[in-house]
C-alpha cells in the first residue's frame, strides 16, 4: 500500500477547542467533515493521546475554528505541537466565547457542537457532534491541508490520523534544516551552512537553535 495516496484526500486545518473544567484548551485537527444537513451534524477524528479528547469526552462539547490561508500560522504551532496538559494554549490568543466555547478570532468561521455519538478505533475517537452554533468570520479562503503542506511547508504530528512517518516520504533533496519541534523544513537556498541568526520557525515560532541538520 502506498500511504502517500492519502495525501490526495482533501482536508482543512482546524483548531478544535473544548473546556477542561472551565479552562479553555484545544488542539489542531484536520479530520472534520459534515455528515448530515438537517439536523446539521459533523464528525471529528481525535487521537486518544490528545488532551482535548478527554476534555470533549467530559464536557460533551467541542468547537471547530476554521483556519484560513490568512490565519497566523503560529496558531498551528501553538495548538498543534504542545499539550494543553501543561500549557494554557489560549494565553495571548484573541478569542471569543460562542455558545460557551472559545473560538479563534483569526479564523474564517466556526462551528460549535454538542457530542451526540462516538466511535472508537484503535488510536482515535470519532466524535459525532450536533451543530448548535456556527458563523462565517472572514472571507479569506479556508486553509486546506494541502496548502498547509505545500505552501506553509508544515508537517503532521504523530497524533494526526493522516500522519505518515517522514522516512516513508520520498525526498531526494540534499541536507536541510528541520525544526525539531514541528518538523518544518527550512526552504532557503541549498546547499547552505547556517540559518540566519534571527531566524524563527514560521509554523511554531521557535528560534534557530531548535533546528537540526538532516
Ligand atoms: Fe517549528
Amino acid at each position: 500500500m502506498n500511504k502517500n495516496v492519502f495525501r490526495n484526500l482533501s482536508y482543512g486545518v482546524y483548531v478544535i477547542s473544548s473546556l477542561d473544567e472551565g479552562r479553555c484548551t484545544g488542539c489542531i485537527a484536520n479530520s472534520v467533515m459534515q455528515i448530515t444537513s438537517s439536523p446539521a451534524t459533523v464528525a471529528l477524528s481525535m487521537n486518544h493521546d490528545n488532551f482535548t479528547n478527554s476534555c470533549i469526552d467530559k464536557s460533551g462539547l467541542f468547537a471547530v475554528s476554521i483556519l484560513s490561508e490568512e490565519s497566523d500560522s503560529s496558531l498551528i504551532g501553538r495548538f498543534g505541537f504542545q499539550s494543553g496538559r501543561n500549557v494554557n494554549k489560549f494565553d495571548g490568543v484573541a478569542f471569543t466565547m460562542k455558545s460557551g466555547l472559545p473560538v479563534i478570532d483569526d479564523s474564517c468561521g466556526y462551528i460549535v457542537c454538542r457530542v451526540i455519538d462516538r466511535m472508537e478505533t484503535s488510536t482515535h475517537t470519532v466524535f459525532l457532534g450536533e451543530v448548535i452554533d456556527g458563523d462565517i468570520l472572514d472571507s479569506a479562503p479556508a486553509m486546506t491541508y494541502a496548502y498547509y503542506h505545500n505552501v506553509i511547508k508544515g508537517k503532521s504530528p504523530k497524533n494526526a490520523p493522516t500522519y505518515i512517518p517522514e522516512d516513508t516520504i520520498s525526498d531526494d533533496s540534499g541536507s536541510k534544516w528541520v525544526c525539531s519541534i514541528c518538523g518544518y523544513v527550512y526552504d532557503g537556498e541549498t546547499p547552505f551552512e547556517e540559518l540566519p541568526d534571527d531566524y524563527t520557525c514560521p509554523v511554531c515560532r521557535q528560534s534557530k537553535d531548535k533546528f537540526i541538520k538532516k
